[in-house]
Order: structure tokens, then C-alpha cells, then sequence
């Protein structure tokens, strides 16, 4: 290759050779081609992209704030911004700094301070002694946490007795590990606290311990699905506080703890920022849905909801809904694609006819004018008539071939086009059924709302979910008042508008775990998980309280719905027609009782 000098000529061939060589765009491999196209050597003080790397994976990510600062140079390695990551490793590094780099100066002043201070329970004897365990750590970084341990100790003023024994107390040196609570000597004989009384200290001891295994078995487990080994650590830390402690044991347990709770926090905080960091993968992949799918309202409705989804706070409910509606998305989404590839296979192969024969028609044109100005340059330098004849038939021929091809590529063309029409219908068709097809998929095209067959599988969740939980599961069957009238009175797209108003005013005033689904024309079934019946009550009554507060507008005028409603509670082992059934009658009694009213089914009568 010869050498250029001219950078952008250097620059040009630098980007060529890159897909030349068909070596991935980074722009650490752009750099290395470039330098071997202008001959020189990569000597300016970035760091090359495979060192970076391979720093990332050494790395130390013992701790949050390094796992998120090198989360942070890795993102930056990943999206090719050298300098970007060059920025995140200084502020890795400062990080490290801080940590490694404790402030001596101000723990020496302190440590004096508090040497000539008077602190109850800490005699002068008895802080030598303290300080001389402590000193005897090796490492800096934990002798400087011990002298802190040991300080607050001393500030704290526990009180201390200075007896013959003392040496056997516990104390800060001999623990393994330097935290807070080793540094604070405790008396050999009250352990946990200081006794007010012996008999009402042993009972509260007694308490806490219960307290502590309760935690250590029960509620740390629970948080620990993904975690088995601190699990088992919890429950063996329980199983050990179970049997009868000796006060020289609580140290060693207490550092086992405190490792523990610390590992704990790491892991919540770890869970808080992979649920954060999913939520915003989920809002990035609705984002890019949707400028793919502009065009299509049901796809578009369906964004948007799961988009008011996924900004509400997380629960399992709403992750359930995502779900399910990202389910049919991606179906609609995958039946769109297939056609748009079918589609355009099809225009592909069209347009190559279509070049074949524009192609041969221009060749075959070319030839006839060659031929053509040959005859009338024979026809311009014949001597005699006698030799124009034959050379006017040849003209005559080629002319009448010219026409036929011209006619044929004509009647090819309009086959094409007629090819391109039926495809076109086809398409419309399948959209059709598509459309059809997310009908009887689980939300209702017009609301928004479940369908029946969505509301099914919601009913068998909850269902579950209250079973297993044994709480409360409340149906409420919905149904507008003298909706016929509306119709009649402003037409089937206001009456559309209305059930669309309905959907939404309620969406809005219900809990998040609260489901709506189209159960008919215009009834509605809401689920109300963990509701008793007088809660429901309340709840519709305040539905119908908004409904007349927010109606909506039509040619200037307002129009106000109401629903009457029946409520009850599911039954154990109950499944959806009978509470539904329930919830009906009750309704029709609101109905005969003047509409725009609730109604609590009659658990007894209607039990028969
Ligand atoms: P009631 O208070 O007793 O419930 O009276 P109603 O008029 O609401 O009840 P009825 O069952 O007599 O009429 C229900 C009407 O709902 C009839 C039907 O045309 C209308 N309807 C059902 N589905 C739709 C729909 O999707 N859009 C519109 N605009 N109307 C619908
Ligand atoms: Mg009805
Ligand atoms: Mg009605």
C-alpha cells in the first residue's frame, strides 16, 4: 500500500480498508488503520481499547460504589468512548483513594482528646489496656478502623467495671472482626445490655434473643431465594442463637452478623439497581417499538398503556400485566413482520423483471438505432434506386421487430403491475386477520380494558394469589345505566366514546392491582384483590362519584354515565361464573332500585 499524507486521504483509506478488511468499526481499530496507512506508530497517551478492557475484568468489585463506577467504565468501554472510560477509571481510582487513604491527622487529635478526657467507667488503666489489644493489628487499614471502634467506645462512656478479671472481658483487639460494637467492651455477665434489674433484664434479653431468631429465621431467608449460602447462613447463625450462649461466644456471632447484614444491604442495593436498570431497558425497547409500529393504532393503544405501566411503581401485578401485553406485541409484531419480509421479497423480484426487461428493451433499441444509422448511411451512399429497395425493406423489418419488443415489454409491465396490485390485497387481507386475530387476544380493542379471556386469566391469578395469601377477593359485575337511550340519542360513536371514557375514568380512581375488563356491550367487571365488601362499596361509590364529575363533552354538550353495579366476595375454591353470577344479580336489584347504585350480593340467598 503506498504511504498517503494528506489526512483525510488518510482518513478515506483508513475507513475503506476498515470495511475492506471487514474488522469491527471500533474506534480503536480506525485508529490502528490509520497509523498504518500514514506509517506511523500509535504513540499518543490514549490507551488502547483491548488494554481498557482487560483492566475492566481486574477491576476489584468488592464494594456498591466500585461495582457502580466500574458498571460505569464498562459502559463506557462497551459504547467505544475511550475518553469517556479513560474519565470513569480516574473517578474509580479517586474512589480508591479515598477509601485507602484514611484521615490519620484527625483520628491521632481525637484519640488524644479523648485520652485526657474523663469518661465514666473508662479508667486510664483500663484505656492502656484497651489501646495496647488494639495496636496490635497489623494491617493499617484495620488497626485505623480499631482505634476508631476503640474512640467511639471511649466517647460512648459505656461503663465499665475495672476488676481483678478484667482481662477476660471481651475486647477490641480480640475480635476478628473491627466494627463499632467490638470496639465497646462489655461486661462479662449482662452481654446484650446494661441490667436494670436482674430479673426484668433477663426477660428482656430473653425477648430480644426471640426477636433475633425470628429475623434470622424467617424474615432474612425469605430475601434470600437467590442467595442459598447466606441463607444457610442465617439459619445456622439462628440455630446456634437458639442454644444457650456463653457471653465469650456473642463476639463471634455478632461479627457473623454484622458480615451478614452487610452482605444484605449489598444485595438489596445490588436488587434496587437491576429493577431500576430493567424498568429502563423496558422503557428503552417501548421506545424503539414504538417508532417502529406508528401506523398501527391497536399496537400504539397497546404501547401506551404498557408505557403508563412501566412509569407506576413496580409490583408483581403490574409486572404480570406487562407481561402479558408485551406477549401479544411481540405476536402482532412478529405475524407484521412476516408480512412486511413477504412484501418486499415480492417488490424485490418485481423490480429485477422489471430492470431485466429495460435492460434488454434499451439493448435492443440500441441496436436498432446502430442498424438503423447504418441503412441510412448505405442509403446516403447508394449510387442506384435499385439498391435503395432492399436496404428500405431492411429498415422496414427492424422497425416492425423494434415495435413487437417494445409491445411485449409493455404487456409485461402491466402483468407486473397487476402482480403488484394482488399483493398489495393480500396484505390488506392479512391485516384483516390480524386484526381479528388481536380481538380475541386478551384486551378489548375499544377500551383498552381486559377481554373476557383476558379477565379468565386474570380471575385464575388472583384467584390463586388470595387462596394462597388467604385474603379477600371482591367482584364487582358493572353495567352503564339506559345506555340504549345515549345511542339513540347522540349515536354509536359517542356510545363508543362513553365506553372508552368509562375505561379510562376508572383505570384512573382504582388501585394499581385492581383489574377492568369488557365483560359485554356495556358491562364491566372490576377484580379488587384484598378488599373486604364494605372497601369495594366505597370504592365503586367513589367511581360513581367521578363519572358525574368527569364527563365529557359532545357537540357542546355534556354527557354524564352512570353504572349500577353488584359486588361480592369469592368464595374458597370458587371459580369466576358463580361469583359472577352473584355479582349480577345483585346488580339487577341496583337496577330495579333506580340505578346509578351499588348493591352487596345477599351472601345466604343467593349461596342456594
Ligand atoms: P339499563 O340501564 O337497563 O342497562 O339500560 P341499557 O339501555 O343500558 O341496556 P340495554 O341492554 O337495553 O342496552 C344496551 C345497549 O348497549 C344496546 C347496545 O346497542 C349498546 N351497546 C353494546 N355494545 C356497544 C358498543 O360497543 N358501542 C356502543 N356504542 N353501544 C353498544
Ligand atoms: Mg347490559
Ligand atoms: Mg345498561
Amino acid at each position: 500500500m503506498a504511504t498517503l499524507s494528506n489526512p483525510s486521504e488518510i482518513a478515506r483509506e483508513a475507513l475503506r480498508q476498515l470495511a475492506l478488511r471487514r474488522v469491527a468499526p471500533t474506534p480503536d481499530n480506525y485508529r490502528k488503520l490509520y497509523a498504518e496507512i500514514a506509517g506511523t506508530r500509535i504513540d499518543d497517551d490514549t490507551p488502547s481499547e483491548a488494554f481498557l478492557r482487560k483492566l475492566a475484568r481486574r477491576l476489584p468489585r468488592d464494594m456498591a460504589e466500585r461495582q457502580r463506577l466500574g458498571r460505569e467504565f464498562d459502559q463506557a468501554l462497551s459504547s467505544g468512548q475511550l475518553k469517556a472510560a479513560e474519565d470513569a477509571l480516574g473517578r474509580y481510582l479517586d474512589g480508591l483513594k479515598a477509601v485507602e487513604q484514611p484521615a490519620w491527622n484527625e483520628l491521632i487529635i481525637n484519640l488524644l482528646r479523648a485520652w485526657e478526657a474523663r469518661q465514666q467507667g473508662w479508667t486510664t488503666a483500663r484505656k492502656r489496656e484497651a489501646l495496647e489489644r488494639v495496636l496490635n493489628a497489623a494491617e493499617p487499614a484495620a488497626l485505623y478502623s480499631r482505634l476508631q471502634g476503640l474512640l467511639r467506645g471511649w466517647n460512648n462512656q459505656t461503663p465499665v467495671e475495672d476488676g481483678p478479671d478484667s482481662s477476660e472481658h471481651t475486647s477490641p483487639a480480640a475480635s476478628p472482626e473491627p466494627t463499632r460494637a467490638s470496639a465497646t467492651p462489655h461486661p462479662a455477665h449482662s452481654p446484650v445490655v446494661a441490667a436494670p434489674a436482674a430479673g426484668e433484664g433477663q426477660e428482656l434479653i430473653e425477648g430480644l434473643r426471640k426477636l433475633l431468631l425470628s429475623a434470622l429465621r424467617d424474615v432474612v431467608p425469605a430475601v434470600l431465594g437467590d442467595h442459598p449460602e447466606l441463607a444457610d447462613e442465617a439459619s445456622q447463625l439462628a440455630n446456634e442463637i437458639a442454644q444457650t450462649l456463653k457471653p465469650a461466644q456473642l463476639e463471634p456471632i455478632g461479627g457473623r452478623i454484622r458480615r451478614l447484614a452487610h452482605r444484605l444491604e449489598m444485595i438489596t442495593a445490588d436488587d434496587a439497581e437491576v429493577r431500576a436498570g430493567l424498568l429502563e431497558l423496558l422503557r428503552l425497547l417501548l421506545r424503539n417499538i414504538d417508532e417502529l409500529v406508528l401506523d398501527d393504532n391497536w399496537l400504539a393503544g397497546q404501547i401506551e398503556m404498557l408505557r403508563e405501566l412501566v412509569d407506576a411503581p413496580p409490583n408483581p401485578r403490574m409486572i404480570d400485566d406487562a407481561g402479558r401485553r408485551l406477549k401479544d406485541l411481540i405476536y402482532k409484531q412478529s405475524q407484521l413482520k412476516h408480512n412486511l419480509v413477504e412484501t418486499q421479497r415480492h417488490l424485490r423480484t418485481m423490480l429485477a423483471g422489471f430492470v431485466d426487461q429495460l435492460a434488454r428493451f434499451s439493448e435492443s433499441t440500441g441496436t436498432y438505432h446502430d442498424r438503423i444509422g447504418a441503412c441510412a448511411q448505405r442509403i446516403a451512399e447508394a449510387s442506384d434506386i435499385g439498391a435503395i429497395g432492399p436496404l428500405l425493406d431492411e429498415v422496414m423489418l427492424e422497425t416492425r421487430s423494434i415495435q413487437d419488443k417494445a409491445k411485449r415489454s409493455r404487456d409485461e409491465l402491466i402483468a407486473a403491475r397487476e402482480q403488484a396490485r394482488a399483493a398489495e390485497e393480500r396484505i390488506a387481507k392479512l391485516q384483516e386477520d390480524l386484526d381479528e386475530a388481536s380481538r380475541l387476544m386478551r384486551h378489548d380493542q375499544l377500551t383498552g380494558a381486559l377481554n373476557r379471556r383476558g379477565l379468565e386469566e386474570m380471575f385464575e391469578a388472583e384467584s390463586a394469589r388470595a387462596q394462597r395469601r388467604g385474603s379477600s377477593l371482591a367482584v364487582a359485575l358493572l353495567d352503564i345505566d339506559n345506555f340504549k337511550r345515549l345511542n339513540d340519542n347522540f349515536g354509536h360513536k359517542v356510545g363508543d366514546e362513553a365506553l372508552i371514557h368509562l375505561a379510562r375514568v376508572v383505570r384512573q380512581h382504582l388501585r394499581p392491582q385492581d383489574v377492568l375488563a369488557r365483560y359485554g356491550g356495556e358491562e364491566f367487571v372490576i377484580l379488587l384483590p384484598e378488599t373486604t365488601p364494605a372497601e369495594a362499596y366505597n370504592a365503586l361509590t367513589r367511581l360513581q362519584r367521578e363519572l358525574t364529575r368527569e364527563f365529557f363533552m359532545t357537540d357542546q354538550q355534556k354527557v354524564i354515565i352512570t353504572f349500577s353495579a353488584g359486588l361480592t366476595l369469592m368464595r374458597r375454591e370458587e371459580s369466576m361464573q358463580p361469583a359472577l353470577a352473584r355479582a349480577d344479580a345483585a346488580m339487577y336489584q341496583a337496577k330495579q332500585a333506580g340505578r346509578n347504585r351499588v348493591v352487596i350480593a345477599d351472601d345466604k340467598a343467593s349461596s342456594a
